[in-house]
């Protein structure tokens, strides 16, 4: 069976203790390779081969960084179909879904950085005739990424290609569940030659090799992406060591459609927001909130298009969602429901496991569900389900708008639908959201600083910041 190895000092090695997991398609529920999980012995390598990298790392030029990862950006998009193929046998994701946005996006993510590392100054105060102040900024030396199950590549990519700009060496770690397209992208490394040491890919489990990632003395910053649990974990972890930490963290993300918004229309873009990826984005919109008005209108037309989501083998093209990510994560789905239903809930649409025969037989697909009538406290409406399941609410006027969709830990992403200009600013202004999207979902700049409010994160990414983030400044102040 196929072995998943790490990428240590430029060379694809076993993991040094031999001890491998299991690696499922969670569309057929079969096992298709094994995944390196390794222990404090490969990680020590990883460390010695990046200590060794740095000096000459950190000292290229803005240049050759870049030009490096523009080969890798072209490479991820030269290799787009082996890559998506790989992206939805790990995560059950459609292949199409695969192909048009997180292999894109992957290697948009290594072109953005390239270039953003060319562009990227700092700055200086002149203090008159007293001297001059001006900022340097250096990079950090190891720093480590950490990467989720749901968008593997685009978010890996997200994390790496920045940190790798700014002159550090990386040490990332892809979930123990979705390593396939990382273990790829290493052979392309390997292919073109990337600096030994330089990046380093370490395959194993969060628990295990990913905190100790985190804590290793020589790691300098962690950048994760996952869970507000795990985030909290590893921030109290860290802290004596005053370690740079940004979290991107979990959302419940609600959707405001105004009684003035085209509701055809909005009902389309709500169910791309609410089940794209089976809703196992962290964006996507969870709680959809209709103004009392047009709430049975919205209702229809948002049900109807959701009873013709096709579900099923996500290598059929013509399959709207795949399977999720695993038996267990179905369960919790699953749960999350049932307690709806206990509680009085109404099963609009969806509600069960869709079980299909032929090489999907043994997978873990859901079908997309509304629920209406859950309260706003329930359990359902507060913690994220991360899958393809949402609430379904109305609304009286603006005010009472904001006071739901702000009644939430978390502050990821939020979108509002109308056609009044002045009530979508002020809408957008009184949401506590790291992004609010009007009349839109996912539209994405990747200059624009990404984060979340409360339980959401800390610090933002992309752009500048995460360039900021990635280095440290030194302000220089000379006396004339
Ligand atoms: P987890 O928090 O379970 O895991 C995220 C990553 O951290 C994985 O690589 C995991 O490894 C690793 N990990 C787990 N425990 C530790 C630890 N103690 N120390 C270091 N690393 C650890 O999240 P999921 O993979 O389940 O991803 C889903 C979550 O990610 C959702 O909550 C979602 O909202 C969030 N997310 C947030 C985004 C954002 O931008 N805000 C974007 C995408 C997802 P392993 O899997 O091998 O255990």
């Amino acid at each position: 069976m196929l072995k998943i190895d790490n990428y240590i000092n430029g060379e694809l090695l076993p993991a040094k203790e031999s001890q491998y997991l299991d690696n499922y398609n969670p569309a057929t529920g079969e096992v298709y390779s094994q995944v390196a999980d390794s222990t404090a012995s490969d990680l020590d390598d990883a460390i010695s081969a990046a200590t060794e990298a740095y000096p000459k790392w950190s000292r290229s030029s803005n240049e050759e960084r870049c030009a490096l990862l523009l080969r890798l950006a072209n490479e991820v998009a030269k290799h787009s179909e082996p890559l998506a193929k790989a992206e939805s046998q790990d995560t059950g994701k459609p292949f199409g879904l695969a192909m048009r946005v997180d292999i894109p996006r992957a290697a948009s993510n290594l072109q953005f950085f390239a270039h953003a590392i060319t562009q990227y100054s700092s700055q200086s105060h002149s203090m008159g005739d007293l001297g001059l102040n001006y900022t340097l900024r250096d990079p950090l030396g190891t720093v480590a990424c950490i990467s989720p199950w749901n968008l593997p590549l685009y978010l890996f990519t997200w994390k790496i290609a920045p940190a790798l700009a700014a002159g550090n060496c990386v040490i990332a770690k892809p979930s123990e569940i979705t390593p396939m397209t990382a273990f790829l992208f290493s052979k392309i490394c390997h292919k073109i030659g990337v600096p030994k040491g330089v990046l380093s890919i370490l395959h194993g489990s969060g628990a295990g090799i990913g905190a100790k990632i985190c804590s290793h003395d020589a790691v300098k910053a962690i950048s994760f992406t996952g869970g507000t649990k795990t985030g909290a974990s590893i921030a109290s972890e860290v802290a004596p060591s005053f370690k740079k930490v940004s979290l991107e963290l979990g959302g419940k993300n609600p959707c405001l459609v105004f009684a003035d918004a085209h509701l055809e229309q909005v009902a389309e873009q709500v169910v791309k927001a609410a089940f794209t990826n089976q809703g196992q984005i962290c964006l996507c919109a969870s709680r959809i909130y209709v103004e009392e008005s047009v709430y049975p209108e919205f209702s229809e037309l948002l049900v109807n298009k959701v009873r013709n989501l096709k579900v099923g083998d996500p290598l059929e093209p013509s399959m709207d969602m795949g399977s999720l990510i695993s038996s267990s994560h179905l369960q919790k789905v699953q749960s999350y429901v049932n307690t709806a239903i206990a509680e009085g809930a109404e099963v609009l649409v969806g509600g069960s496991k869709i079980e299909l025969g032929g090489r999907c037989v043994g997978g873990s697909f859901y079908e997309p569900t509304i629920l209406a009538n859950v309260d706003q406290k329930s359990c359902v409406n507060q913690e994220e389900i991360f899958g393809p399941v949402v609430t379904l609410q109305s609304f009286r006027g603006e005010a009472e708008a904001l006071s739901l969709a702000n009644d939430s830990k978390y502050g990821l992403s939020a979108t509002v639908w109308s056609q009044d200009v002045g009530r979508c600013h002020r809408v957008a202004k009184g949401l506590e959201a790291g992004i609010v999207w009007v009349n839109s979902w996912m539209l994405r700049d990747l200059r624009t600083p990404f984060g979340g409010y409360k339980s959401s994160g800390l610090g933002r990414e992309g752009g500048l910041e995460a360039l900021n983030f990635f280095t440290q400044s030194k302000n220089v102040c000379i006396k004339y």
